[in-house]
């Protein structure tokens, strides 16, 4: 099968081109030198890429429809991070050889979740190399609403959606399973695993977070380090903002209460990979937590002293041995 075979038959036949006028915006899909888009009239364009590489964001032997999934899954968070509606995206693929049944069941976990988003995708490149993937997502936001990293206060209360740390507990059981060792028991593996695969980006959690949120990011790396950006965006210039936050706070499931306490702490606070977002909140609106279409819980507050303060549940301070991820660390 060749480059362009490939792509009719994976990538464009379920793209549904329409004859006369626009279906969700798009004017031309796949198969031209460019795809054409039509951006709703006074929106900003949100814009956002991730790339992952086989061996270090995925393992090759991960179930292709899963990483087809997550691929979209990690772009759509990041718009939601910005309170962007997804609307379009573009695919990369760089692949060693032909693989159908990978590719078909790559293509059906990407184009599934495309589609329960409203997503459209409308182009891409497809080469022969080592297994890598890439893909960028465009969304749309109001002038002025988007959530940016700048923005939080002192004082402001600090939230979490879901339950931070899963997909970390997902990860270490991978690999434990590869060493031959076990970590999680059967009742919590397959929990574990699902959020580390398939993580499910918090759209309407960002979208509901326009005019509420002083600032927002999303965890992909950890999340004591991606607060660290928000303290970093949202100080004076030169001058970081600081957090303390309260473990006691932190959303506890049975998987996570299963495993040994500062393992717990460790994944929850710098294990990544969780796709949550996380968000400062003028105190004002505090009530407005219960409405959000997800759970959320508030774990900390904004300081004005510089500098991440952890406290453990007895209330002695806690001192994390590494904040997050850092590809070049
Ligand atoms: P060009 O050489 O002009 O860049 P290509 O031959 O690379 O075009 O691609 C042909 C068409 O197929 C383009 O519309 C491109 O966007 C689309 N395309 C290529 N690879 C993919 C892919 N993996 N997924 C979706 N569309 C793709
Ligand atoms: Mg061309």
């Amino acid at each position: 099968m060749g480059e362009f075979e490939l792509i009719q038959r994976y990538f464009q036949a379920s793209v549904a081109q329409a004859d006369d006028g626009l279906v969700d915006g798009v004017v031309l899909g796949v198969g031209d030198d460019c795809a054409l888009v039509q951006p709703t009239p006074g929106q900003v364009l949100a814009v956002t890429t991730d790339t992952m590489v086989s061996g270090v964001h995925f393992f090759s032997d991960d179930a292709p429809y899963d990483l087809g999934h997550k691929l979209l899954a990690v772009n759509l968070s990041d718009l939601a991070a910005m309170g962007a509606v997804p609307r379009w995206i573009v695919l990369n693929l760089a692949l060693p050889a032909v693989d159908e049944a990978w590719l078909a069941a790559f293509s059906q976990g990407l184009l599934a979740t495309a589609q329960r988003f409203g997503v459209r995708l409308v182009g891409g490149d497809t080469v022969r190399g080592q297994l890598a993937f890439g893909l960028t997502a465009m969304g749309e936001v109001p002038p002025g609403r988007a959530l940016r990293r700048a923005g939080a206060k002192v004082g402001d209360l600090i939230c979490v959606s879901g339950v931070p740390g899963e997909a970390a507990a997902g990860l270490a059981h991978r690999l434990s399973m590869r060493s031959g060792e076990r970590l999680l028991p059967e009742e919590f593996a397959a929990q574990a695993l699902a959020r580390l695969q398939r993580p499910e980006p918090r759209v309407a959690l960002g979208l509901a977070l326009r005019g509420l949120a002083s600032s927002a990011v999303d965890i992909s790396d950890g999340l004591a380090q991606d607060l660290g950006h928000i303290l970093a965006a949202s100080g004076a210039a030169g001058n970081e903002l600081g957090a303390c936050l309260e473990l006691a706070h932190f959303p506890l499931s049975p998987l996570l209460a299963s495993l040994p306490q500062t393992l717990t702490w460790q994944y929850q606070l710098a294990g990544g990979d969780d796709y949550e977002l996380l968000f400062t909140l003028p105190p004002e609106f505090m009530n407005c937590i219960n409405e959000l279409p997800c759970n959320v819980n508030v774990i900390g507050r904004i300081e004005a002293a510089p500098g991440l303060r952890l406290l453990a549940p007895d209330g002695s301070p806690f001192i994390l041995e590494r904040l997050g991820h850092d590809h070049f660390a």
